[in-house]
């Protein structure tokens, strides 16, 4: 049963894979993103730090981009937006 769901929500993820695809980074602080790739028009330089720990997870340079949007832990309160 575990086998066949997980199976149908890979085939799932592999269907929207052709526009956006989507990976879990976790930071070594436990503090866990989503990381989609977007490509731009224009060339962008950036880079990804964690929000807990500042620990710098990512560079980039050029028209493909890391675009991080935060897993919201457990019972991770610690701060309002
Ligand atoms: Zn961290």
């Amino acid at each position: 049963m575990f086998a066949a769901s997980f199976r149908l929500l890979f085939h799932a993820k592999a269907h929207v894979a052709m526009t956006t695809e989507s990976t879990i980074i976790a930071c070594a602080c436990g503090a866990q993103y989503e990381r989609e790739e977007r490509t731009l028009p224009i060339k962008d330089i950036g880079l990804f730090e964690c929000v807990d720990c500042g620990a710098r997870l990512e560079i980039w340079s050029g028209r493909t981009v890391p675009m991080f949007k935060r897993v919201k832990a457990d019972a991770a309160h610690k701060r309002s937006a």
